[in-house]
């Protein structure tokens, strides 16, 4: 990150909003890409050959505000089925236009494209079936193997532009072909080119009606391959299509609000994306409200207050490099990111309150219980806070009220950048300054250079703040200032929802790019501090850079889906929610959910009707177990690997 870099160019800006320009491509009667606004589609997860429950399904998802309607065709029959599927739904007055989604099967793609607008296929499986070798090409055998993509995939090609229909190439970094694993690993690069290959086919054949995408359930893999996706576009003389973004297997409830957030957000801040499709292991029609927020917030982006241009950029946003910082106290350096509470509009501060924020205190103990997520530190603001506080919290003041309160261990004063160039009295041991961009100039940077007590609280009240606050960093990192951040948001009369939602997306993306050594968001009656606190806790973990909890990358359940993944996910999270670290893969089908849930510790795929197949990463350990006795083998597994741990154990 350190080395300067010449700007990368993925979007049209990185400070001032605008929608990458791109293609439009029909499908049916409802384009996407260019001006069109962001469209928003959902899958359905009923079994394509029931008729009747996918038209009612596809009906919800129409009047809930979904655009586009995928349905899976795993083979011929299904395929053949969206004929009957969209006839019942046009007699019923929905010309909502349908996807075919194709994985394997060549034939049903070709029928599907005669019957439906679009087909979707995944470049990983279009033309191969996966078998995890890893296989040394020479470059005439790796050429060999095109030309056989080639003859496979032209058929399709040209029924698509004969019945005018529209293709999505969709990437799954989980699903990568044994050839492009090979040559280029589990990349970004490797998901790139994995659809280049079928892009260069199409081109060729001057067929142009096509959407791409790059999936993963790891947002930070998924935003950077769409990033590289963009740039190769361009460098190589690509069509500028339009782009379909989602996160795969994000799993339910609010973590998978979060991380589809950070991951679909922080793309839709950069102008890139003309679909989305909110993956959650829930009822389809759930999905499309969440889209809708998303988008909604671009419709008036621009022409936002404005943010100095860039000439030098010093992040690279193809890797994920932290930013180099000093530690102060317990923040910065290979610490990490903290989590701030805001209490300050609290009328008193008791034992009680730090309930919310992870601390249970035991009066027959006299003990602390702290929990995963228990908050770093507690803003206070203007709120003296009277009884001893937990070893590992530190109480923030501000400043007039920490001069009096200062004799306390663990307390430290907010300083705003005025006070702190009028050099106000300081703690000898952490400081917070809060600034913003308009207080970060030569000078405040040169003093906070040298501070070594010192961490700054970056604010923003621009619209577009996360660009704004990415643009400070590009500032420190030029002026080799490293001094810790935090990154600090305020909301207000928002949803609980719209507030995960939000602070995922502006916070997220920046955490995603290396930036920030700690959260602060507020949230002005927009929920409980309880919501407030877990949300920074689940940003940090779906960012990846702090672990507070057990992972489940479960699917959204399809047509193939083989159990009920709502209330499998459940349980397996009731009995397993305590194994901080670790990954849990929840697949509906062992076609392709051992290849989608990437890089999970362990899978809990469905193998056949009550039959389910555990995996210890990709290795399969136990084929069909019946799906009564299967959350236990689960749990027998894990605790054969030495990684069990006993709820009671973590709760004491
Ligand atoms: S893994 Fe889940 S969403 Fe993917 S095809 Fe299988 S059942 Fe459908």
């Amino acid at each position: 990150m350190s080395s300067p870099v010449t700007i990368q160019r993925y979007c049209n800006s990185l400070v001032s909003y605008s929608r990458r320009k791109t293609r439009v491509v029909n499908i049916g009667d409802v384009a996407v890409g260019g001006d069109n606004p962001i469209r928003v589609q959902s899958m359905t997860t009923i079994d394509t050959m029931d008729t009747a429950g996918s038209v009612e399904q596809t009906i919800r998802m129409v009047e809930a505000g979904c655009e586009y309607v995928r349905i899976t065709a795993p083979s011929i029959k299904e395929a053949q089925n969206l004929e009957e599927i969209r006839k019942e739904l046009h007699r019923r007055g929905y010309k909502v236009p349908l996807i075919a989604d194709i994985h394997f099967t060549p034939n049903a793609a070709e029928l599907a494209a005669r019957l439906v607008e679009k087909v979707r296929i995944n470049p990983g499986n279009y033309a191969d079936k996966k078998r995890f070798e890893q296989i040394d090409y020479s470059d005439a055998a790796y050429e060999a193997e095109l030309q056989r993509i080639r003859a496979k995939f032209l058929p399709l090609i040209k029924i698509c532009k004969e019945y005018g229909t529209a293709m999505r190439i969709g990437t799954n970094h989980g699903s990568l072909s044994d050839r492009i694993m090979s040559r280029y690993g589990d990349t970004p690069l490797g998901m790139v080119e994995s659809a280049l290959e079928f892009l260069r086919i199409c081109e060729d054949e001057n067929y142009f009606n096509i959407v791409l995408s790059m999936k993963s359930s790891n947002p930070q893999v998924m935003i950077q391959a769409y990033r590289l996706l963009v740039q190769k576009l361009d460098e190589e003389g690509f069509q500028p299509y339009p782009l379909h973004l989602g996160v795969t297997e994000a799993g339910d409830g609010e973590d998978g609000r979060i991380k589809s957030s950070v991951g679909i957000g922080t793309l839709l801040e950069d102008g890139l994306g003309d679909t989305i499709r909110v993956s959650l292991t829930e009822e389809p029609e759930a999905e499309v409200p969440v889209a809708q927020k998303l988008a909604a917030r671009y419709a008036s982006r621009a022409g936002h207050a404005p943010i100095p241009e860039i000439t030098n950029y010093p992040i690279d946003p193809f890797s994920y490099t932290r930013r180099a910082t000093r530690q102060v106290a317990n923040l910065g350096a290979h610490q990490v990111p903290r989590v701030i509470a805001d209490f300050s509009r609290h009328e008193a501060i008791t034992p009680a309150s730090l309930f919310a924020v992870g601390y249970r205190y035991s009066v027959p103990l006299d003990k602390w219980n702290i929990t995963d997520m228990a908050c770093d530190y507690l803003f206070a603001g203007n709120n003296a806070v009277e009884f001893d506080i937990p070893g590992t919290l530190g109480i923030i003041y501000k400043h007039d009220l920490w001069l009096s309160a200062q004799r306390k261990p663990r307390t430290y004063p907010l300083i705003d950048a005025n006070q702190y160039r009028n050099g106000v009295e300081q703690s000898p041991e952490l400081n917070f300054i809060q600034a913003s961009i308009a207080d970060v100039n030569q000078d405040l940077m040169s003093r906070l250079s040298s501070d070594q007590t010192a961490v700054l609280v970056i604010d923003t009240d621009n619209e577009h703040g996360y660009a704004e606050q990415r643009r400070i960093f590009v500032d420190l990192l030029n002026n080799h200032c490293g001094i810790p951040v935090i990154l600090s948001r305020r909301y207000s009369d928002i949803p609980a929802e719209t507030f995960q939602l939000y602070s995922a997306t502006d916070v997220g993306g920046l955490l995603i790019d290396g930036l920030g050594d700690g959260v602060f968001l507020v949230g002005e009656n927009c929920g409980s501090d309880k919501m407030v606190n877990e949300t920074a806790f689940n940003i940090l973990q779906a960012t990846r850079t702090r672990i507070s909890k057990t992972e489940y990358i479960s699917c959204p359940s399809c047509g193939r889906t083989l159990f009920d993944l709502q209330e499998t996910t459940a349980n397996i999270r009731a009995r397993t929610y305590h194994l901080k670290g670790i990954k849990i893969g929840i697949m509906g089908c062992i076609v392709n959910g051992p290849g989608e849930m990437a890089d999970a510790d362990y899978g809990y795929v469905g193998s056949g009707p009550g039959r389910i197949t555990l995996y210890r990463g990709k290795e399969v350990v136990k084929r069909n177990v019946p799906t009564p006795q299967a959350v236990d083998a689960l749990i027998n597994l894990i605790r054969e690997d030495g990684a069990w741990i006993e709820p009671e154990a973590v709760n004491v």
